[in-house]
């Protein structure tokens, strides 16, 4: 008889309590739209602008969208011909804006909070291998310019089809429920939430069950979002993204990361507290000094800035502050798991129903990046709330039962 399965190592990440994250990725209220996204990203006069991933007004939420902004702060800073710029944030959009200026000659130094580079891309050793805690996927494939520096490095990619996941423990969606969903989020009024739409519909479901349409708005809307639905904006909470030939790179995202970091001035464990403006200049204050420079390019996360992290003198402008109040996070948290052998299909990913009724997880099969049995879980939703409690071990020991159980 072969021993039981022993897991070798784990992982967890805890972003919807992180200080310099405050949730997974930018998302659209019921009162917001697009416009607030492009609100944000204005500049804020001639020497300060935010950047970073909630600024996109198509491709929020993701690496390469923030890396774009990156670009876009940089060339306006560049343009204006600033020598001097001051960059909040060693995410991939401080990082985009801080490579192009350096090579464009302009002076640059970036002050980041934590204790190392990435941002919301954050790697983490587990047993022997490289993974990602946060991004995942270069997403948008075929348009992803983060993806074409991946290929010119070389890095090894592997394709998830999230079109087609293995269902465990529970049924594959019928036909035609996420089209009808659809229709129903783009005609609601411009200020519904998700939930009021569902409200409506649930009145009268037909063709569908209720209890089909839960489970799928729990897997598709719940999964992708991780906040809750009555926030959430029906016209512009589903945004696109996924399933449009997303590959992960093994090794992880550290390595784009680290690409782009080479011969950047970054100052860990800078945290900036005020930004002000003057006439000739800004000034950057934070728990470790100050740091005075022409321009300064913003680009702590939503939840972040709107928690008042930063108090920017003279205050942010009413289009800024507007922008903020409307745009938000949810909480999607994962999971790495290793193991001594492989206890499950093969298929690549997979999406697991239970423990009870709107209790969805999703999984990718990670063993291709050193061929060690690896199970990266993305959850959300509110028995994240039970779930995700105790320490790092507790929690993968609950979260890995969820996977077995399914498994069976
Ligand atoms: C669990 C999870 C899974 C994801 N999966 C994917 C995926 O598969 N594909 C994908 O494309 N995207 C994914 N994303 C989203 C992606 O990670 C982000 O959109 C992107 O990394 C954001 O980059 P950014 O530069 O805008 O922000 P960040 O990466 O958050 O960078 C901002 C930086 O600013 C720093 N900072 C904050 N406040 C201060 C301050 N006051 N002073 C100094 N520094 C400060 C932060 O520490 C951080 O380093 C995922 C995110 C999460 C959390």
């Amino acid at each position: 008889m072969s021993h039981p399965v022993q897991l070798l190592g784990s992982a967890v990440s805890r972003w919807g309590a992180d200080p310099w994250a405050l949730g997974s990725w930018s998302l659209i209220g019921r009162h917001g739209g697009p416009r607030d996204r492009v609100a944000l990203g204005t500049p804020i006069g001639g020497r300060v602008r935010i950047a970073g991933e909630a600024t996109h007004a198509t491709r929020a939420g993701m690496t390469h969208g923030a890396y774009e902004q990156g670009l876009a702060a940089a060339a306006w800073a560049a343009d204006r011909g600033h020598a001097r710029v001051a960059v909040v944030g060693a995410g991939m959009a401080g990082l985009a804006a801080a490579r192009a200026l350096t090579d464009g000659g302009v002076e640059v130094t970036i002050w980041e909070a934590r204790d190392r580079i990435g941002g919301r891309t954050a790697g983490v050793d587990v047993a022997g291998g490289a993974f990602d805690l946060g991004a995942n996927w270069l997403q948008q494939y075929d348009e992803n310019v983060l993806a074409r520096i991946a290929e010119d490095l070389g890095l090894t990619m592997i394709v998830t089809d999230f079109n087609d996941p293995l269902v465990l423990r529970g049924e594959p969606f019928p036909d035609g429920l996420e089209d009808d969903l659809r229709r129903r989020l783009a005609s609601a009024a411009p200020d519904a939430g998700i939930a009021d739409v569902l409200d409506a519909w649930l009145r009268d479901p037909a063709p569908w069950t209720a209890a089909e349409i839960h489970r799928f708005v729990a897997a598709e809307i719940v999964m992708d979002a991780g906040a809750p639905l009555s926030w959430l904006s029906a016209r512009h909470g589903f945004e696109p993204g996924v399933g449009e030939g997303d590959r992960w790179i093994a090794g992880g995202y550290r390595l784009l990361v680290r690409h782009l970091a080479t011969g950047i001035d970054v100052r860990l464990r800078h945290p900036a507290r005020h930004l002000l403006t003057l006439p000739d200049g800004v000034v950057l204050t934070g728990d470790a000094g100050t740091l005075r420079a022409d321009a300064a390019i913003v680009t702590a996360p939503v939840p972040v800035l709107a928690a008042g992290a930063i108090t920017f003198d003279p205050p942010l402008p009413e289009p800024h502050r507007t922008a903020l109040s409307r745009l938000g996070a949810g909480r999607v948290e994962k999971v790495i798991l290793r193991f001594d052998r492989r206890f499950w299909p093969e298929h690549g990913y997979y999406r697991v129903h239970g423990p009870s009724e709107l209790c969805i997880s999703e999984w990718l099969d990670a063993s291709a990046a050193d061929g060690v049995p690896t199970l990266v879980g993305l959850f959300a939703g509110p028995w994240l709330d039970d779930l995700w409690t105790g320490t790092d071990r507790e929690v993968a020991a609950r979260a890995a039962e969820v996977f077995r159980a399914a498994v069976g």
